[in-house]
C-alpha cells in the first residue's frame, strides 16, 4: 500500500484513472494496517481525488474518515504542509470547503499542445473577439509542438473537474465561429491528451496555519495566470523549510514567523497578478482595441521598463532570513 500510495503522489491528480485508488478502501477495511496510518489516509484522499462532490456521501464518509485518523497521528506527524494547488483536497480537511476560500474571477482558462504551424519561435501570437481569446505559443522551442492558451468571460460554470471529454465540450461550444486559427486550434483540442482547464480565480484565506498545519503555494494564496504564483510558492517553502529549522522545531514560532513573511508578500503578489482575463478577453470591439493601444505603448522600451520594475517590487517585497542547514 505504500508503494501504490507513493505511485499516486507521484501521479497526482488523478486518482480517477487508478481504478485501485477507488477499492483500496473497501479491500483493507476501515481500520489502517500497522504503521501505515499516513499512507491509508494519502490512498483516502486520493479515492475522491479530482474534484469531489461536496453531496457525495462516498467522498464526505473518505474526508471525515482521513480527518479523524490526521488527528490521531497528530503527536507523531511532522508538521504537514499542504501544496496541493488551488482545489486542495487536504486544505478542505484542516482549512474547511474551498467555497469559502476561492473568488471566482468571472473567466476561464484552458491549455494543451497543437502542432506548431505558426512557428512562433519563443513568441506567442494573440487573438482575441469579445469575451474570448486564443493565444498560440512556443516558449521551449521545440520545433514540432506549440501550445495554445484559450480564455473566455463565463458566468460560474458547474462541471466535473475529472470529465475531460466534457471540458472539452464546453471549450468547442465557447469558441465556434471564432476566427483566425481557431479550427486549427478545436482540431488539436479533440485530439489533446493534456488539457487544462479551470477557472480564473484566487485563493484568500484568514490564516495560512492552522495547528500544526500550514498552506503552502496555491492551495493558500493562488492567483492562477497573471505571473507570480510560482516564485510565490517557491519563496513560500523557503520560508516554511527554514522557519522550524531557526525556531528549534517550535512550530508555533515558525507558523507565526511565515504568517508574518509569507502573508502580505502573497496578498501583494496576487495584486499585481490581478485578473488576466479581461486582459486576454476584453468585453467589447472597443477594449481589445484599447487593449491592443495600451499594450503596445507598454512594451516601448522607456514603459517596459517600468512596467519590469513594478512586478519586480511585488516579487522581491519580502525579507528572507539565511537558514541553518539539517
Ligand atoms: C494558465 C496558467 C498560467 C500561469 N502562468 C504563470 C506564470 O507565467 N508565472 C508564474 O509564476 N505562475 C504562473 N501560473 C501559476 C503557477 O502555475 C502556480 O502558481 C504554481 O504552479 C503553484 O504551485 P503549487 O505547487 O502551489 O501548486 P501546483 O503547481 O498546482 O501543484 C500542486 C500539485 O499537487 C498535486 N496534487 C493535487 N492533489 C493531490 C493529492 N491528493 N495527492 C497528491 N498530489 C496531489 C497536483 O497534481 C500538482 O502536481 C500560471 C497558472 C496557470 C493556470
Amino acid at each position: 500500500m505504500a508503494a501504490l500510495s507513493w505511485f499516486w503522489r507521484l501521479r497526482g491528480l488523478h486518482g480517477d484513472q487508478v481504478p485501485l485508488a477507488r477499492e483500496l478502501p473497501a479491500a483493507v477495511d476501515d481500520a489502517p494496517p500497522e504503521g501505515l496510518t499516513e499512507e491509508y489516509v494519502l490512498c483516502l484522499i486520493n479515492t475522491i481525488s479530482g474534484g469531489a462532490d461536496d453531496d457525495d456521501p462516498a467522498a464526505r464518509e473518505h474526508l471525515d474518515r482521513a480527518a479523524v485518523l490526521l488527528g490521531s497521528l497528530h503527536h507523531q506527524l511532522c508538521l504537514p504542509f499542504i501544496a496541493d494547488g488551488l482545489h486542495s483536497l487536504t486544505r478542505r480537511l484542516a482549512f474547511g470547503d474551498e467555497s469559502r476560500y476561492l473568488r471566482f474571477l468571472d473567466h476561464y482558462v484552458a491549455g494543451f499542445g497543437v502542432p506548431d504551424e505558426l512557428g512562433p519561435d519563443r513568441t506567442a501570437r494573440l487573438y482575441s473577439e469579445p469575451g474570448r481569446a486564443i493565444a498560440v505559443g512556443n516558449y521551449d522551442g521545440d520545433p514540432d509542438r506549440a501550445a495554445a492558451l484559450l480564455v473566455f468571460r463565463s458566468e460560474k460554470l458547474e462541471f466535473d473537474r475529472r470529465d475531460v471529454a466534457a471540458q472539452k465540450r464546453i471549450l468547442a461550444e465557447r469558441f465556434a465561429g471564432m476566427g483566425w486559427e481557431t479550427p486549427m486550434v478545436l482540431k488539436a483540442l479533440e485530439r489533446a491528451d493534456d488539457l487544462y482547464f479551470d477557472a480564473i480565480a484566487q485563493i484568500h484565506v484568514d490564516r495560512l496555519t492552522k495547528g500544526r498545519v500550514a498552506l503552502l503555494g496555491d492551495a493558500g494564496y493562488g492567483a492562477t495566470m497573471g505571473g507570480m504564483g510560482t516564485g510565490v510558492a517557491i519563496v513560500g517553502a523557503y520560508v516554511l523549510a527554514g522557519e522550524p529549522a531557526l525556531a528549534g522545531g517550535d512550530h508555533r514560532t515558525a507558523f507565526a514567523e511565515y504568517e508574518t513573511r509569507i502573508r502580505d508578500f502573497a496578498k501583494g503578489c496576487q495584486k499585481i497578478s490581478g485578473n488576466a482575463g479581461p486582459f486576454f478577453a476584453p468585453p467589447t470591439e472597443r477594449r481589445i482595441r484599447s487593449r491592443d493601444r495600451m499594450y503596445r505603448i507598454l512594451s516601448s522600451r522607456p514603459l517596459a521598463r517600468f512596467f519590469k520594475k513594478l512586478t519586480e517590487k511585488a516579487a522581491t517585497d519580502v525579507k528572507l532570513r539565511e537558514y541553518p542547514r539539517p
